[in-house]
């Protein structure tokens, strides 16, 4: 953990913004675990320092100023708080180099979720806040959920209108072992999928052996190119480390998500960064460590 790359002020939450009460990252302290800059006089890191990442490789532990930009997050366009525009305005505040909002796509879950028309209108608006803003990257994401039997609500061409897709499981609790395991296991091996959202993350990396065959998914997901997410929530369950390890062994990509809902909600990326390089997890195995033209890149190969 490290008190000083998590300050808020210098990489970190605003004095005042769209903010709420609730963000979590404000009394984060512990010890330093690889090469790193010194703090200043007061005992903070300066911006250039925090945002000089020519000593990291993909096989340094990940920190949380390595990670570059968030991938999960919501706007107004359904449950979120803010406005794209306000928390485009948060992340680049906070030091992100790119910002990418997965709005729902409507569902049995998610009513108010996005329809194709909604998501028309938020392309342009994505698009023209992206022009406008010098030091933000803007990517449009989707979050769909699948069905009970791995349906997806939207077919493979319109899958590539956005520029990644998050994939979710809420209606799995009456499933067996068995069927999850082919459901989720499906949908990793899905061309149009991106990411594998909650609560897989969740199921794959914490101590719930028994839900699913993690190596099964995690064959698939390697295979097929899809990430699996980590929910950087703090008030989330601790996690098993050694899910993430083996996920890491077998090339599987992870991404470090906040599912911000609100703009504070954006720096909790920081706390799973933290629990990563605890875990010893590399900046290789994220792909929010890449940058935003390499992100693009890796978008591009991957679907
Ligand atoms: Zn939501
Ligand atoms: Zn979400």
């Amino acid at each position: 953990m490290y008190s000083d790359w998590n300050d808020g002020r210098a990489h970190g939450a605003p004095d005042s913004s769209p903010n709420d009460s609730n963000s979590s990252d404000s009394d984060e302290t512990g010890t330093e675990a690889h090469e790193s800059p010194a703090p200043d006089s007061r005992g903070k890191f300066t911006l250039t320092e925090l945002t000089d990442l020519s000593h990291s490789t993909d096989h340094d532990p990940v920190r949380p100023c390595d990670i570059r930009g968030i991938l999960h997050s919501h706007s107004n366009y359904t449950d979120g708080t803010h406005s794209i525009a306000e928390m485009a305005e948060i992340a680049a505040e906070i030091g992100l180099e790119y910002l990418g909002i997965s709005d729902h796509f409507q569902s049995s879950v998610h009513c108010n979720g996005l329809d194709l028309e909604a998501v028309c209108y938020q392309r342009g608006e994505v698009d023209e806040l992206h022009s406008k803003l010098p030091h933000l990257d803007l990517f449009q994401g989707v979050e769909i959920d699948a069905g009970p039997r791995g349906q997806l609500p939207l077919d493979d061409e319109t899958l590539k209108v956005f520029d990644y897709v998050i994939v979710s499981f809420p209606d799995t609790v009456d499933l067996t072992f068995e069927e999850r395991t082919a459901l989720v296991t499906r949908i990793a091996s899905h061309p149009g999928v991106t990411i594998l959202g909650l609560p897989v993350g969740d199921w794959i990396l914490r101590r719930d052996d028994g839900i699913l065959d993690l190596e099964r998914v995690l064959h698939a997901a390697s295979a097929g190119g899809t990430a699996v997410e980590m929910n950087a929530n703090p008030s989330r369950l601790p996690v098993d480390w050694s899910k993430c390890l083996l996920a890491q062994e077998m090339g599987v990509k992870m991404v470090i998500s906040p599912n911000a809902h609100r703009a504070a909600r954006l720096v909790d990326y920081r706390h799973g960064a933290q629990q990563a390089n605890t875990a010893g997890l590399c900046c290789g195995s994220f792909l929010n460590t890449l940058s935003a033209d390499e992100l693009r890149q890796y978008l591009a190969r991957a679907r």
